[in-house]
């Protein structure tokens, strides 16, 4: 059974695309990514990297306050 497309598939080699940003194994002639993408194309996937980059961030964010709030809580309560 093959793994999901998403998880690292394995131990192979990576490099990162100086055209997306994003790593694909060495042994692939071009980027799996942007290989068949025109610039254009391959702009606005980059924006769209960026921003579930920056979606990441926000949440990684959200979670370090709930954890902060709840600390808090907790905290209150044992007093
Ligand atoms: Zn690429």
């Amino acid at each position: 059974m093959k793994p999901p497309i998403f998880l690292p598939t394995s131990k192979k080699p990576t490099t990162q695309c100086p055209r997306c940003g994003l790593r694909y194994p060495t042994d692939e002639e071009k980027c799996v990514h942007c290989g068949d993408l025109s610039d254009a194309e391959v702009r606005s996937l980059r924006a769209k990297i960026e921003e579930q980059h920056e979606a990441h961030t926000n949440l990684g964010r959200l979670f370090i306050t709930l954890a902060a709030i709840l600390a808090v809580v907790m905290a209150l309560a044992l007093l």
